[in-house]
């Protein structure tokens, strides 16, 4: 199989590949087509060879989108970085990755050059292409388009390092294209589609439109910055019928706009737990909202709940994508049960081959089963799942076990509470203590107050025993809670109360 633009190029020319919302420049097939062919022709000239692995330092753009093209089409491996990295974060990635190349553009050029140490640079800031440190200026070369096979690696992904060090993901050609056949059944393709890309280009739920789209012949709008009121207005404006936001995103969104445009027939909504009460809300006004469940280390999606099943049942994640299996282990790793709960296993074309150069972590993480999501969940009896929390989140407390999920819809459905977060933190006595950091609306709610609002709701064991104000709840790009600043800040919180008695 060549490159999926290649194809597509071919079969709907004229149709619009690309709208920017940032510009209001549309590319057809035709035209982004030429454009690939010629960055290709540009990182050939630049001494790029098949299988060569090139690191990525761009905003979400129509010249990030040209070179995921142009490395899927010279048979590439992409390492896409988030321009929210530090240079010395940067730096280990392009080192693990083996990168024989960064590409950045004007605005991330300072900060590649000093990432990149020995590993040349060059700037892409279309239609140039200036070489930077041992890079001179090229004139694209002929290029030939490459076979791929499903078990070539596509992409070096970083996981959003919420339990730790990120982990350097390989995603094959066969993960991809498996993940946007699956996806595409699970949410219907109309090809009058248009996509809304805004989230990071280093992560899943930001690259996976951009190829799906060119599979199914539909549109990206693209936004380089989310910001919630524009999002909602480039939605409305380019006819946008899918979106995948985080639930911080929807939050904002929904908190600037009421509702969102009546072109939306799918947001897809995932990365990070969405309350009961924000589904609510999209049942209050309508909004079109898929419920989902995945990872990296799958590609994305491993469940999603169409708006139906999401309406009905508010907090599942929907079933399983075709092709992938999901089995539910106990911590002797037997399957338990519908109904129970224990670790999410995933197995399917979708799952990763393993972590890049990184044998220990990736044994560990497989099982008989598949991989170990690290997730702890259910399914019911009609095989939809429901997310509880991570393994390692759990807290134990004097021999009690506290879901901190629980406490955290507890604390949400406190009128003034707007956002929450809950970890265990360590306690002579108690092992662990449950602690909470809370965002509230109305300053004049006190502690005690939302204590006495957990009392009528929680058992003793599980209310919050130091709880703490915030402006903002600490998140990775993904939006999931930055859970070791969040414990790092209520140790500190608790530290400060312990000394006071
Ligand atoms: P790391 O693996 O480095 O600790 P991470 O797991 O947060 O980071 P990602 O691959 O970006 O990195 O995120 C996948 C995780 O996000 C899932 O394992 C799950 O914990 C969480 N997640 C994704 N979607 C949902 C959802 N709908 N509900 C609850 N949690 C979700
Ligand atoms: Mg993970």
């Amino acid at each position: 199989m060549r490159d999926w633009l290649t194809h597509r190029a071919r079969a709907t020319p004229d149709a619009t590949a690309i709208v920017s919302a940032d510009d209001d420049e549309t590319w057809s097939y035709e035209a982004l087509d030429r454009a690939v062919e010629e960055a290709a022709g540009r990182l050939c000239a630049l001494g790029i060879q098949q299988t060569d692995t090139v690191a990525l330092l761009l905003p979400t753009t129509v010249t990030a989108v040209g070179l995921f093209h142009a490395g899927m089409r010279l048979g590439l491996t992409i390492v896409p970085l988030s321009n929210r990295l530090t240079p010395r974060e940067l730096a280990d990635r392009i080192e693990r990755s083996d990168s024989a190349l960064v590409v950045c553009s004007a605005e991330t050029e300072q900060v590649a050059v000093e990432a990149a140490g020995e590993t040349p640079v060059a700037t892409v800031d279309e239609p140039q292409w200036e070489g930077v440190a041992s890079i001179p200026e090229t004139e694209p070369a002929e290029i030939e388009p490459y076979e791929w096979e499903r078990s070539d690696p596509q992409l070096l992904l970083s996981t959003s390092g919420t339990t730790g060090k990120p982990k350097l993901v390989t995603l094959t050609m066969g993960n991809l294209l498996a993940s946007a056949v699956a996806s595409g059944f699970k949410l219907g393709i109309d090809p009058a589609d248009r996509w809304l890309v805004t989230l990071s280009l280093a992560h899943m739920g930001g690259i996976a439109p951009l190829f799906r789209s060119t599979l199914y012949g539909t549109t990206v709008v693209l936004r380089s910055e989310f910001e919630a009121g524009r999002t909602a207005d480039d939605i409305d404006r380019h006819g946008v019928t899918i979106v995948s936001l985080v639930p911080t995103m929807l939050l904002s969104m929904l908190d600037s706009r009421g509702t969102l445009s009546d072109s939306l027939r799918v947001v897809l909504l995932g990365g990070a737990p969405a309350s009961t009460a924000l589904i609510d809300r999209c049942r209050n006004y309508s909004v079109p909202v898929f419920p989902t469940y995945g990872m990296t280390e799958t590609a994305s999606q491993i469940a999603t709940a169409r708006q139906s099943e999401a309406f009905e049942r508010p907090d599942t994640v929907g079933r399983p994508l075709l092709w992938t299996d999901v089995t539910i282990v106990d911590s002797d790793d037997e399957p338990v049960s519908p109904g129970e709960q224990g670790e999410i296993i995933v197995g399917g074309p979708t799952v990763t081959p393993g972590y890049y150069q990184d044998q220990e972590r990736t044994s560990e993480a497989f099982c008989e089963y598949g991989l170990r999501t690290g997730d702890i969940g259910y399914e019911d009896d009609d095989g939809y799942l429901y997310i509880l929390n991570r393994v390692d989140d759990r807290i134990n407390t004097g021999g009690e076990n506290v879901d901190p999920g629980e406490v955290v819809e507890v604390l949400l459905s406190h009128p003034t509470i707007t956002d929450a977060a809950v970890v265990g933190i360590p306690d002579e006595t108690w092992n662990e203590r449950v602690a909470a950091l809370v965002c509230r609306s109305d300053e004049s709610v006190s502690a005690d107050d939302i204590d006495a609002f957990c009392r009528e709701r929680l058992a003793g064991f599980k209310l919050p025993r130091f709880l703490t104000f915030t402006d903002e709840i600490p998140r990775t790009v993904s939006g999931t809670i930055d859970r070791s600043t969040v414990r790092e800040q209520l140790l500190s919180f608790a530290k400060s109360i312990r000394e006071a008695h």
